[in-house]
């Protein structure tokens, strides 16, 4: 942002060096995460390994090695960029953030965190201190597809979705999609025809219409509305079929 001298702040206070707030943790049921942990440390730690496979593999398609190397999780968070995977997975997971200010403490959930682009709900005197999400039940199917001109850029559109299943009935979903609006949101509506009509692949194929149609994407230079409309339901079919063990695993 002050590169592209989008932002000329006044002063600027450094949350980097804050040993307290890089941290991985399981406790409870939940990773709890600080916010200012680098997002190549949240891609390698063991926890998210083997609790959060969903986050580990959101993080494979944000930007490149370096950029992980100093990026932070609440960072990503907290930029609330429309494209990016981040805000995704954490409403994909039903995830919530913890924000300080002179006010206290409090928690803010996914569905609540983020307002427009670029803009979230975090008061202008708050910080993000911790990002908490409940561990997948074992299990879980998931999946991320994602399509952008080169890997490492930000999506065009992506999705992600966590399944609990039983065969092809489905007990519970979860959809997510970045690239489609203003902000990343959930696609309710396609949760609930595969909570409704399980994981076959005719209610599959509902879900990824339904989502096209949920959704409110914007024309820009990367692409028109209508594509990537198209791209929603094409990708979310995609990660469906995958999340329910009905195609190959994605190589990205
Ligand atoms: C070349 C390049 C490619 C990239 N590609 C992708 C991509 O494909 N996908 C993707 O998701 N991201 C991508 N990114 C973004 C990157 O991954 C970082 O997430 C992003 O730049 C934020 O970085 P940061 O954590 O250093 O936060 P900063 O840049 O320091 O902060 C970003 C914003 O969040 C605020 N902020 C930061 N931390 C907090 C906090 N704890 N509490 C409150 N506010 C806070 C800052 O004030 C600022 O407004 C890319 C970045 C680059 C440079």
């Amino acid at each position: 942002m002050l590169n592209f001298r989008l932002l000329a702040p006044t002063a600027l206070i450094d949350l980097a060096r804050i040993p307290n707030l890089a941290y991985v943790r399981h406790e409870n049921g939940t990773v709890a995460i600080g916010a200012m942990t680098r997002q190549r440390h949240v891609e390698n730690s063991d926890i998210v390994a083997q609790q959060l496979p969903l986050l580990r593999e959101a993080l494979g398609w944000v930007g490149h090695l370096p950029t992980r190397s100093r990026g932070t999780i609440g960072g990503s968070l907290a930029n609330a960029d429309p494209s990016a995977e981040l805000p995704m997975a954490l409403l994909a997971l039903d995830g919530s953030v913890v924000a300080a200010g002179p006010g206290g403490r409090r928690t803010i959930a996914a569905t609540d965190l983020f307002n427009s682009m670029f803009s979230t709900h975090l008061a202008s005197d708050e910080i993000l201190i911790e990002v908490r999400i409940p561990v997948m039940v074992p299990g879980s199917g998931f999946a991320i597809e994602e399509h952008a001109r080169r890997k490492g850029d930000f999506a065009i559109v992506g999705v992600a979705v966590v399944v609990q299943h039983e065969g092809d009935r489905c007990l519970r979903a979860r959809i997510a999609a970045c690239g489609v609006g203003s902000v990343a949101v959930r696609l309710s509506g396609a949760e609930q025809i595969l909570e409704r009509n399980g994981l076959g692949p005719a209610a599959i194929n509902a879900a990824a219409a339904s989502a096209a149609a949920e959704i409110d994407p914007l024309t820009d230079p990367n692409s028109s509305a209508d594509y990537r409309r198209h791209l929603t339901g094409v990708l979310l079919g995609r990660a469906l079929r995958r999340a329910a063990g009905l195609s190959p695993v994605a190589i990205h």
